[in-house]
């Protein structure tokens, strides 16, 4: 068949930037007006309200820059620590390895831990390494609710516990890009010092906003810390945003988008968008299992329910089954990156997803599997994932 016209949407299963509801779209699409006009804090200043919520804070101080979720790492850092800094951090995906690069060529001293790939943080790991600092050089703990190339959740609630245990005054820096809203992200209970989002997963909006969530410590924390910031600086957006206005020209429609982002995530309910996150994810895992294949993520306690890394079998390049699924059925797979790239695709089931969504890309991967010579049961995967999502549709009849 011919290529001259692509009929349909394309079928966007990359974990981020995720479809954007229609009413989203429609919300940025606004004429340029005047961001110091007196009308603008009407706009702005419930955003950062609704974000605190999205985060589960009532203390903390939400930021909106105009980054992506690198920026916020970058605002994160540098609002708050001194050049070489100790911070511990864990590697166990490829965005968990980037946060590390960017942090030591900032300028701190990261004790590196490298975990297995597929597992997440080990909290007994950072309670050691915390105990052990008994003159408190380590100033901050970096833990990441989701990553994102392997398809695993950690523990945020465990990381804390550990560092309690520990009696450690370190702040806790959580990744959040690939997990706020999404999945329950509990900044108070939690004591997460700084949690960084982006606009382009669970927001549902393009890549352009970088989302933040700081408490009182960390921007205490910042009265001393020497590292330089300029653009990043939070004291110019606590000022400016406090009657909310930017300290330099802001996203206007990439705002619009995310007051209506906002409006979209509590008209469906928080707990309602966590579970049918779960619901979603619980339905591609049956898929996977259907197939015989298995997830990247060691075990069950990993399991994201934003994104599954699914892991083809031997002598497979994973690579060949997203560019089939691309080309021949239009459908965007999440590719493997650096030290699993050909070994895994990658299906995102996070944002604006019902179950038929999900049944096209799991149709579609299986086709694509088939298509690459992956002995998979035709059928197999769609039928597991039917079985899911027919025991408990998100819809009520
Ligand atoms: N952290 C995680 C867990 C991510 O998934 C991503 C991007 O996918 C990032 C950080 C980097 O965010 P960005 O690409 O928006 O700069």
């Amino acid at each position: 068949m011919s290529n001259s016209r692509i009929p349909g949407r394309n079928f966007l299963f990359v974990p981020g930037p995720t479809n954007i509801p229609d009413r989203i779209l429609r919300a940025m699409n606004v004429v340029s007006e005047d961001h110091r006009s007196p009308k603008f804090p009407e706009l702005t200043l419930p955003l950062f309200t609704q974000l605190k919520k999205v985060f589960k804070t009532e203390s903390g101080q939400a930021f909106i820059f105009p980054a992506s979720g690198t920026g916020g790492w970058e605002a994160a850092i540098t609002n708050t620590l001194s050049p070489g800094d100790k911070v511990i951090a864990q590697r166990f995906g490829q965005f968990t390895h980037l946060w590390i690069d960017l942090a030591k060529r900032i300028g701190l001293d990261v004790i590196e831990q490298d975990e297995e790939w597929g597992t997440g943080n080990n909290p007994e790991r950072i309670e050691e390494t915390l105990k052990a600092d008994k003159n408190h050089e380590i100033k901050a703990v970096f833990a990441t609710h989701n990553e994102t190339a392997t398809g695993v959740t950690s523990d945020i609630g465990a990381v804390r516990k550990a560092i309690d245990n520990a009696k450690h005054p370190a702040m806790l820096f959580v990744d959040g890009v690939s997990s706020v809203g999404s999945l329950d992200f509990k900044q108070d209970e939690w004591g997460v010092d700084v949690a960084v989002s982006g606009s382009q997963k669970g927001f549902m909006l393009p890549a352009g906003l970088a989302l933040l969530s700081v408490s009182q410590k960390a921007l205490k924390a910042g009265e001393t810390a020497k590292l330089h910031r300029a653009y990043f600086d939070f004291q110019d957006h606590v000022k400016a945003n406090a009657t909310g206005y930017f300290p330099y020209t802001p996203a206007l429609p990439l705002l619009y988008g995310l007051r209506e982002s906002l409006n979209v995530l509590f008209e469906e309910g928080l707990d309602q968008v966590y579970a049918r996150h779960h619901h979603l994810a619980e339905g591609v895992r049956a898929a996977v299992a259907a197939w015989g294949l298995k997830p990247c993520a060691k075990e069950s306690k990993w399991n994201s329910d934003t994104v599954t890394a699914i892991l083809v079998p031997e002598g497979f390049d994973a690579a060949k089954v997203i560019e089939i699924a691309y080309k021949r059925y239009n459908l965007a797979l999440g590719a493997g990156l650096s030290k699993v790239a050909g070994k895994v695709f990658r299906i995102g089931h996070l944002g604006d997803l019902n179950e038929l969504m999900l049944l096209g890309a799991i149709a579609g991967a299986e086709m694509a599997m088939l298509d690459v010579g992956i002995p998979v049961t035709p059928g197999s995967g769609v039928a597991a994932a039917q079985a899911v999502y027919r025991a408990n549709p998100i819809l009520q009849a």
